[in-house]
């Protein structure tokens, strides 16, 4: 097991190695500072079930070690913890930022008119139903009226979003907006001069490196229908990436 998880990251780091040699990838500095509250990372770091379980049992685990959460405010007003939905063995995950009224409604992330411009995106351009693919959000709780999620509540959210990264282990990621690359990829950049550029996302706490493509969230392309054309490229760049590194339909 050590040895493959040695032989693929070494593959990893050289396909990286390669595509930053191309200038394809923008890697951004990685966090030496964790801010994760200590007692969630803790929390998850000792259930080894989530270390070493990949997959559905890996999500489970995670899904079990969040049981009830109320680690931050967002438990007060919410009504389902929206977790994500998909396929747990998925090539590509697809990070959103939170859940809106729908997904707290349906307890699902995307579900209102921008989950239905997500679809017709997914399937149009990428040719990938939501259930070829894992859909999940930076926090899982609705944030109340709609806001954005604070600092504090991206800290108390982010250990669980990274164990699902590792229990999914996908091939590429799609982030969908500003608030969600900015949490995932601690910057400050927006997503204006980021979108389209494919970026490095590192997991501190394990050897998973995974290539992220910022682009538009479809709430914002429902507002901003002039930009649509934007992001249809993105997607084009990220098929094409999605089928050259082998990424099952
Ligand atoms: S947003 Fe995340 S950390 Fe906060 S209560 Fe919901 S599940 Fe827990």
């Amino acid at each position: 097991m050590r040895d493959e998880l040695n032989a693929l990251a070494a593959d990893l780091l050289a396909a990286v190695g390669d595509l930053q040699a191309r200038g394809a990838l923008v890697d951004l500095p990685r966090a030496e500072v964790d801010t994760a509250p200590q007692a969630a990372w803790a929390s998850l770091a000792a259930t080894s079930r989530t270390e070493v379980l990949v997959g559905e049992g890996g999500m489970r685990a995670v899904r079990d070690e969040l049981g009830d959460c109320s680690r931050c405010d967002l438990c007060k007003a919410r009504k389902n913890i929206v977790f994500g939905v998909g396929d747990p063995s998925a090539d590509l995950v697809v990070i959103g930022e939170g859940p809106g009224e729908q997904e707290d409604l349906q307890g699902e992330p995307f579900v209102g008119p921008a989950g239905q411009m997500l679809d017709k995106m997914l399937e149009n351009v990428l040719g990938l139903r939501r259930d070829q693919v894992y859909i999940l959000n930076v926090v899982k709780c609705r944030p109340p009226r709609n806001r954005n999620p604070l600092p504090e509540e991206v800290d108390a959210c982010m250990p669980f979003l990274r164990a699902q990264l590792r229990a999914l282990r996908p091939k590429l990621g799609l982030v969908l907006g500003s608030v969600a690359y900015k949490a995932l990829l601690q910057t400050t950049q927006g997503i204006t001069r980021s979108r389209g550029r494919w970026h490095v996302w590192r997991d501190p706490h394990s050897d998973l490196v995974l290539p992220v493509l910022p682009t538009f969230h479809p709430a914002y392309l429902l507002r901003q229908p002039q930009d649509k054309r934007l992001t249809f490229a993105d997607l084009k760049d990220l098929r094409a990436r999605y089928d050259q590194e082998g990424g099952r339909r």
